[in-house]
């Protein structure tokens, strides 16, 4: 079975590049060049130099000892969390601002839903001095007050999305509206592995030093580079592509992928992509999406504002449909609850987001000295006010 990408841009039935004719020259560009940028060593060796120096990777591989008391088995956590600007998207958006400055790119635009990649955007932005516009919805600006403050903060222009709902949908056509005016000097950051060919195999590409650094430090604590499992919860699914990738094609090592099940699957409030979605469009790829029966987008919800989005990435779509991976739910309270024990035991609060992978670990029954990586794709700062309210710090 192949789990990569093809020629045409597909994996297995999905990915595709579904998008106005008028954004296809800026797509093709893309295409044709990012692998040969990518793949070209002097990229390579700034790359790596920036995620070493300004990222402060290698993030460690840690054996949370009293989680693994707990769950009978050793639990290692990747430590995503410890990177600049507190979550993996980071690593995404060195990447793609160096291959924009490849293509000759002199202006970065990029939607944001909760502000998280705004502003890892605009953090690479003000580091290479290039023009920063972001779109985001006029309600998430109300809602997200401080990331809104860091990205003016880092240099950056916040434009409101102020049609339709105002959220993260509109900002995302606001973007491509953008994108279609100025295809010459500018480059568009998606931050996950969603949007047409080639993004999902980009951005997966560049969150991939995740699994290989991984693999590096099991053979170092455990002598041998295969894990039992892998976990990584799923918004769009960039941290677990990036937790997946150098595992994918060793069969033995079990995928497992944690949406945000919100307030129940069946409550109508949710953002469990799997266990409701159907075949779709959205986004510009084919892919699994929580739909009506007519095909309009369900509004997603979950506390936590990173998983809260209707579908997932295409090369996910195709790991669910193959069962290579099995994708499960994790509910608000349990992640929050997740996020509490894990920050009891091991001193380290959490985003909710990676809480919720933290949380499948309860649902799970191990064998003795089994294997297990958990990405803890963020640090929970930002989530204090959630956490204030649901428990009465
Ligand atoms: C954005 C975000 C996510 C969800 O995005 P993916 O593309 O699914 O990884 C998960 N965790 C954190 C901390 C985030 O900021």
């Amino acid at each position: 079975m192949e789990y990569f990408v093809n020629e045409k841009g597909y994996y297995g039935d999905f990915g595709g590049a579904y998008i106005p004719e008028m954004l296809y020259p800026n797509v093709e560009e893309l295409r044709q060049n990012y692998m040969s940028i990518i793949n070209d060593e002097g990229f390579q060796e700034e790359f790596k130099k920036l995620l070493k120096d300004y990222v402060g990777r290698p993030s460690p591989l840690y054996l949370a000892k009293r989680l693994s008391s707990k769950y009978h088995a050793n639990i290692f956590l990747k430590r995503e969390d410890l990177n600049h600007t507190g979550a993996h998207k980071i690593n995404n958006t060195i990447g793609q601002i160096l291959l924009a400055e490849r293509l000759g790119k002199k202006r970065i635009i990029a939607e944001t839903g909760a502000g998280q990649h705004g502003v890892a955007t605009a953090t690479v932005c003000a580091l290479r001095g290039l023009e920063c516009v972001i779109y985001m919805g006029e309600i998430d600006i109300e809602r997200q007050a401080p990331n809104v403050a860091r990205m003016k903060m880092l240099g950056a222009t916040v434009v409101p999305a102020t049609s339709g709902s105002k959220t993260l949908k509109d900002a995302t056509n606001e973007a491509m509206r953008d994108w279609v005016n100025n295809p010459v000097d500018t480059h568009y950051i998606i931050g996950s592995v969603v949007g047409p060919h080639p993004y999902p195999d980009m951005v997966a590409l560049f969150q991939s030093i995740i699994s290989e650094e991984t693999k590096k430090q099991l053979i170092e604590q455990t002598g041998r580079d295969q894990p039992d499992y892998v976990l990584a919860c799923v918004g769009g699914g960039s941290n677990a592509m990036g937790m997946f990738y150098h595992f994918i094609n060793d069969a033995a090592v079990k995928l497992i992928a944690v949406e945000a099940a919100g307030k129940g699957v069946s409550s109508g409030y949710t953002a469990a992509t799997t266990a409701l979605g159907k075949e779709g469009v959205l986004h510009g790829s084919r892919s699994i999406l929580m739909q009506t029966e007519d095909g309009q987008v369900v509004e997603p919800f979950s506390v936590s504002a990173g998983l809260d989005y209707p579908g997932i990435g295409p090369q996910h779509a195709h790991l669910f449909k193959t069962t290579r991976a099995q994708y499960v739910s994790i509910t608000d309270e349990e992640a929050l609850n997740a996020g509490l024990l894990c920050t009891q035991l091991e001193g380290i609060i959490p985003a909710i987001e990676s809480a919720h992978a933290i949380a499948q670990l309860e649902k799970m029954e191990f064998k003795a000295g089994e294997n297990v990586v958990v990405c803890l794709s963020g640090r929970g700062d930002k989530d204090m006010e959630t956490y204030m309210k649901y428990f009465g710090l």
